[in-house]
């Protein structure tokens, strides 16, 4: 059997790297064919030293020189390209026949959606693709004909506990989605203790080792949020039948609730490395190098009702999700500008549900035409929110 060749997007980081991990643990199965980064072109060139793709491309072009020039020195023979249509590109040609989706934001979505079009197996974990495009994400893997498997533990935790990975709910008799939530590291915090968080603060999670980005979304609660809307999509699941559980050991991903009163749940510990090794090999089980679950080191399994009075972001997602049209991509690109001003120093921690409410009230939800009327809304809320930074807080 022919190795099967992957195309990591964001090979540098958190996703990249622990799918990079599962790669290296079964080199007759799987290669690295398509290496991408942003612009850590050291990163990438080190990478490529290691796994030997065919591709390496860096999104910036202003960093492609560099890129060549690193992997001369390092005596590393491999094609390279740069800027995002060299990832689109790449992400639906014939140097890969499985592409693992991890680029951080909508910066994401082009690709993706390639991906899917070219009848990939598409391993998403990019969910700002999906947030924002999820009916078009859909039709354009109707049209390619490959499938879908979620990385994003959650839902990957809930395609293992559906009969045959995404079928019908009805028919297979399921009444609730039920994703898990940590409560990110801020759980149990009232308002008022969160005025002052730094993003260091924000970005140290209690149970996983993430990007910066998604640690801002965990510690607001946005990316549960952004998970919601991720299960609406990919599962087909009114959003009445989504609910959120604050569970902070981590070790249950999620679960589905069946009309019989059955509940499955998948449990791991929390390692992204166990949904990367499911998708790519699935329908097989292959070794991820996660520890076993010692159930009775842990000894308690904890369950709350989140806090939505606290961490609003979450009760904006619903109502994004319930308002319809674009919505969740004018939610999304908001979050985005918004969790940048964070990091940036420029906008405080509460400051990040107002600005994406604020956005919200002033754009409000059209229908979803085709992805260039997409892109360009999501460009209108990112210079929305800019405005309302500016005003409210410069
Ligand atoms: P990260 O910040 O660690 O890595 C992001 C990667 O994307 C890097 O390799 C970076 O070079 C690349 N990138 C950024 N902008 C780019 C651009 N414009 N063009 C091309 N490449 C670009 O982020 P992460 O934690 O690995 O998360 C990646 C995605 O996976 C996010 O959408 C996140 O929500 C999702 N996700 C992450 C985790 C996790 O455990 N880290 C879990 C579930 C879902
Ligand atoms: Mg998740």
């Amino acid at each position: 059997m022919s190795p099967r060749n992957v195309a990591v997007l964001g090979a540098t980081g958190s996703i990249g790297g622990s799918t990079l991990d599962v790669i290296a643990r079964h080199p007759g199965r799987f290669r690295a064919s398509v290496l991408v980064a942003h612009r850590d072109t050291a990163g990438l060139a080190a990478l490529c030293e290691r796994f030997r793709p065919d591709l390496a491309i860096v999104a910036d072009p202003a960093m492609e020189a560099d890129l060549a020039r690193r992997l001369a020195a390092a005596g590393v023979q491999c094609d390279v390209a740069s800027g995002a249509d060299a990832v689109t590109a790449a992400a639906a040609g014939p140097l890969c026949d499985t592409v693992v989706a991890a680029i951080v934001g909508a910066a994401g979505l082009e690709s993706t959606l390639a991906a899917a079009r070219a009848g990939k197996r598409l391993l998403l974990a990019n969910k700002e693709s999906i947030v924002m495009a999820g009916a078009l994400l859909l039709e354009a893997l109707r049209q390619g004909g490959g499938d879908l498997i979620p990385i994003d533990s959650e839902h990957n935790a809930i395609f293992q506990c559906l009969p045959g990975g995404r079928p019908d709910l009805d028919k297979v008799g399921v009444r609730r989605l039920i994703l898990t939530a940590s409560g990110g590291p801020f759980r149990g915090r009232a308002r008022a203790d969160l005025a002052g968080v730094t993003p260091d603060q924000a970005c140290a999670h209690p149970k996983w080792s993430m990007g910066r980005k998604i640690s801002v979304d965990s510690a607001t609660l946005m990316n549960k949020g952004l998970e919601v809307i991720e299960a609406h999509h990919l599962f087909a699941a009114p959003v009445d039948a989504i609910e959120v559980v604050v569970h902070p050991q981590s070790l249950v991903h999620s679960m589905v609730d069946y009309v019989d009163g059955s509940v499955l749940a998948q449990l791991g510990n929390p390692d992204m490395r166990t949904a990367i090794a499911c998708a790519l090999a699935w329908p097989e089980r292959i070794e991820a190098g996660v520890a076993p679950l010692d159930l009775a080191a842990h000894a308690r399994l904890d369950f709350e009702r989140p806090d939505t009075d606290t961490f609003r972001c979450l009760a904006l997602a619903f109502a994004a999700l319930r308002a319809g049209g674009d919505a969740t991509a004018i939610l999304n690109a908001a979050n985005e500008v918004a969790v940048d001003a964070f990091l940036a120093g420029s906008l405080p921690f509460l400051g990040i549900a107002e600005l994406v409410e604020r956005v919200l009230e002033e754009l409000p939800a059209e229908p979803v035409v085709d992805v260039q009327t997409l892109v360009g809304r999501d460009a209108q809320a990112r210079r929305t929110a800019r405005d309302v930074l500016h005003r409210a807080y410069c």
